[in-house]
């Protein structure tokens, strides 16, 4: 069997990948390889489904518009972009995860998220706004979220594309349909791997290698080992070739595990999807504006706890929990407007009377009844109703309360979401330090193996949305220049 010996080589090809291999290159790297598992045309693993919305510390309006040079001054103006502070981000982070997030690696990922975000848009990366609400002509969004890279369906195809140009300009050598099958090397040291393509088997020797594969979230025997009871049913929202391989690889090395190995990014999806690949449209996060009951025409949860983009990565788990693991979002024509166009990707089940909506859903007509009276009732009347903002407009008297948002349901004609939760990654994976260096069981770093992406465990409990490209991008672009100074 043959073996090359190549400075850099990262394994994946989503956009983890392509950021680490970029700053290895860039950074002097004289060679640097991407072995890639999937084929061309599936190439760019989760990051190929996602939305690629980046979270992002930034002072307001004049530093995103640095971002979008092309945008015409008229609609620039009609964008609300509050600044996004620092503390704002590490106390999202910290609170979403019950304190529990890694505070050295959170502290990097919030300091260094504008500096990552300012080198991609250096490197010619092209942006534009993220999703939002439009409210008396003014674009409202979440905390922090406001651009993603331009392009494809979804934005995901669209960066990594931009991606691959960039790589393929800096003479980055991309292989697809190369699986890395074994890790060379100890928990003192890595020395390459062992590589299986299309038409045979090598080995490639490294002085740096960079773990970007990605979590195991599309691997069903992993899911139901770590995630628990049916987690093996759950559909999946990303790539199919997320499998979790090169992080048991790892382990089996002496690599010490972290994040939450029995949590997932799991969310509130539309039920009638396929059970693979879904990517963002199916995505249904209007909930705060609505009632969600499950088949027994039960609420469940605290669906306006807060902004859809703290509460969402929970909330596939807590319709999951449910009796058939579905649940039906329901709105009337109050808040049917502020949906956002994903929901135009399903067709809504519509009644005139509430009774009649329960008969559709196939839920019974008397419980479903109750609940909606007992919620109209609930519902605080002396409080507006005010989406740009957490309004305090809750229940009063019911269990789960609704926090925010609490509209009564009285302006038929209702319309009905039949939802599950799809899984988008997992949280358990491997411990690295602030320089992107992965660590052995007894914590001191093994000489020449990065991590980045979400084979990092990183995250527990939940997750502030659009974390994972941050995280991304600002552990590759130090992946890549430590393994670039490492050299061979
Ligand atoms: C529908 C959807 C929407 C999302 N929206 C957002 C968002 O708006 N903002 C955000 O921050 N995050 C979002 N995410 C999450 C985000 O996409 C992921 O966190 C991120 O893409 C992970 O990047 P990664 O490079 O670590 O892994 P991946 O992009 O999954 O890449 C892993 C790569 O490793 C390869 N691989 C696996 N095993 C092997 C092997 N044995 N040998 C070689 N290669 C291998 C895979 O083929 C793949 O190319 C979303 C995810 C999904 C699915």
């Amino acid at each position: 069997m043959r073996t090359e010996t190549i400075p850099v080589v990262v394994v994946g090809g989503g956009s983890a990948a392509f950021e680490a291999a970029v700053a290895a290159k860039q950074a002097g790297a004289p060679r640097v390889v991407m072995l890639e598992k999937a084929p061309e045309p599936e190439f760019g693993g989760n990051a190929r489904f996602s939305h690629t919305g980046f979270r992002w510390v930034f002072s307001g309006a004049d530093e995103v518009r640095r971002f979008l040079p092309e945008l015409d001054d008229q609609t620039f103006q009609k964008l609300h972009l509050p600044a996004y502070s620092a503390e704002q981000f590490t106390a999202d982070l910290q609170r979403v995860t019950r304190g529990r997030i890694n505070k050295e690696l959170a502290d990097v990922m919030v300091q260094q998220s504008n500096a990552a975000m300012h080198w991609m848009r250096e490197l010619g990366i092209k942006w534009e706004i993220d999703s939002h609400v439009m409210i008396d002509g003014r674009y409202y969004f979440e905390p922090g979220l406001v651009i993603h890279p331009v392009g494809g369906v979804g934005g995901g195809l669209g960066q990594l594309m931009q991606w691959r140009e960039i790589a393929t300009r800096m003479e980055i050598e991309i292989r697809y349909e190369s699986r890395v099958k074994q890790l060379i090397g100890n928990d003192r040291r890595m020395e390459g791997v062992a590589v299986s393509d299309a038409n045979e088997e090598y080995d490639i020797h490294t002085g740096s290698l960079i773990l970007c594969a990605g979590g195991f979230q599309a691997n069903p025997e992993m899911r139901a080992r770590y995630l628990g009871a049916n987690a093996d049913l759950m559909k999946v929202r990303g790539s199919r070739h997320d499998t979790g391989e090169v992080l048991m690889m790892a382990l089996a090395l002496g690599c010490k595990a972290s994040g939450h190995w029995q949590g997932a990014h799991a969310t509130p999806i539309d039920s009638t999807f396929p059970d693979v690949e879904i990517g963002s449209k199916a995505n249904r996060y209007g909930y705060p504006y609505s009632i969600t009951v499950n088949s027994l025409g039960q609420r469940f949860f605290d669906e306006g706890e807060a902004r859809h983009s703290y509460t969402y990565a929970k909330t596939g788990w807590a319709v999951l929990g449910q009796p058939g693991a579905v649940a039906y979002q329901i709105y009337d024509q109050k808040t049917i407007p502020l949906l956002g166009t994903r929901y135009e990707f399903s067709t809504p089940i519509v009644a005139n009377r509430i009774d009649e909506l329960a008969g559709k859903i196939g839920v019974e007509r008397a419980v479903l009844d109750h609940t909606v009276k007992e919620f109209n009732n609930a519902v605080r009347k002396d409080v507006p109703f005010d989406p740009t903002k957490l309004d305090g407009k809750c229940t009063e008297g019911i269990t789960p309360k609704k926090s925010n948002w609490a509209s009564p349901l009285d302006q038929p004609p209702y319309w009905a979401y039949s939802i599950t939760g799809g899984i988008t990654f997992t949280f358990g994976g491997l411990q690295i330090n602030e320089s992107a260096q992965v660590l052995n069981t007894s914590g001191n770093p093994i000489r020449g193996l990065y991590a980045s992406g979400d084979i990092v465990g990183l995250f527990f409990h939940n997750y502030p949305s659009c974390t994972g490209q941050t995280r991304n991008v600002v552990f590759s672009r130090l992946a890549g220049r430590h393994a670039a100074a490492q050299g061979l």
